[in-house]
């Protein structure tokens, strides 16, 4: 791993070193991963609701809802993140759709123990106020993800599918500057954003800021697009932007093992509204549900995937074309994803085809 990339893994020191519990897990991560070479899980992300204000042009979530089903309880997702800590997790991210809109959401993020944890969620903004970024600094969250796509409004408001985003992402950007809450901008990048993506990773570091650069990927209002996303003339020019700017961001760069690879069913999972477990948001196949499997049982049956024991260089859902075309292009099938893997016949194979990671 290089240099830069050890930096990006600990970016967070300064705003950690006085959460001694907090310290204290994220040293045995590194003691389990490295010392005793076992995998260990560290971040999980929750998508609570599958409800936004937005219609972005390229949101992966379009297809999350699931008419007829119950959301996760504030019960469900307590045990299942006690489920998770027991595993080495200690960060979670909480998303949506809009998660601003679920109505529990501030006691969703008091049950992830912010004080104990690294919690922080993303946000469009529309919903969020001054009390409630108050109460998320009195509960202990000093980082949110903000979206903005575009330094230009009616750009940004156009592929946001929604007039006066910016607007509300620059008001968002003062409150988090009052309440002294760190910001980081999840930038969803792809071959005709780039430019973009170039002008939010100059302003962010203009103001303090970091960001997380997402490669959109062909799911939900992208679904079989892969060709206008990428390329490989695409993929060098964004290894060197990710490279050379240690404010900016991957999940495949931060990972415990300090090698660069995509984190999916080993260090990471994600969880949908209805508690289906993927390999993170953005991956449409699901191995089991929390409701009715423990989530290690889940986890282990992840990390027997032969597309995720193989722990890809890249990103499994954006770049890898096999995985593109196996699993991310199957999803058109559903009218609501995540599927369950073994819906999908390819996996016969690949359950089989494991491959020690190393
Ligand atoms: S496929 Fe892997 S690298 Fe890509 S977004 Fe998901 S976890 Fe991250």
């Amino acid at each position: 791993m290089k240099i830069d990339g050890f930096k990006k893994a600990t970016h967070q020191i300064n705003k950690i070193r006085y959460r001694p519990v907090l310290v204290a897990k994220i040293g045995r991560g590194y003691f389990r991963s490295l010392v005793l070479k076992k995998p260990c899980l560290r971040v999980c992300e929750f998508s609570v609701t599958p409800d936004c204000q937005s219609k972005c042009q390229f949101c992966y979530a379009s297809k999350f809802y699931k008419k007829g089903e119950q959301l996760l309880s504030l019960e469900e997702i307590e045990s299942t993140w006690i489920q998770a800590k027991a595993m080495g997790a200690f960060c979670a991210n909480v998303l949506g759709g809009e998660p601003l809109l679920h109505p529990q959401f501030l006691d969703i993020i008091r049950v992830l123990e912010p004080k104990k944890h690294l919690i922080t969620f993303a946000t469009n903004c529309i919903g969020l106020t001054e009390d409630i970024v108050k109460e998320l600094k009195k509960l202990g969250v000093f980082l949110i993800n903000i979206s903005l796509n575009s330094l230009n409004p009616e750009l940004n408001d156009e592929l946001r599918g929604y007039k006066g985003h910016y607007d509300h992402v620059m008001r968002a950007v003062e409150l988090c500057k009052k309440y002294k809450i760190d910001i980081s901008f999840p930038v969803a990048t792809s071959k005709p954003l780039l430019k973009e993506t170039y002008e939010i990773v100059q302003y962010a570091k203009e103001i303090g800021a970091s960001v997380v650069v997402n490669l959109m990927c062909a799911m939900g209002r992208t679904e079989g697009e892969t060709e206008l996303l990428f390329d490989q003339a695409f993929w060098s020019e964004y290894r060197k932007l990710v490279d050379s700017n240690s404010h900016l961001r991957a999940d495949f760069d931060v990972n415990l093992t300090l090698k660069i690879g995509c984190p999916a069913g080993f260090e990471k999972i994600h969880f949908s509204p209805y508690g289906e477990v993927t390999g993170c948001s953005m991956n449409p196949v699901s191995f089991g549900n929390v409701r009715e499997t423990p989530l290690e049982e889940i986890v282990d049956k992840m990390r027997n995937f032969y597309h995720f024991a193989k722990r890809s260089p890249h990103c499994l859902v954006a770049i890898d074309d096999q995985y593109i075309s196996d699993y991310m292009n199957y999803a058109a099938n559903f009218d609501s994803i995540p599927y369950r893997v073994e819906e999908n016949e390819c996996y016969q194979r690949d359950r089989y085809r494991w491959s020690a990671p190393e």
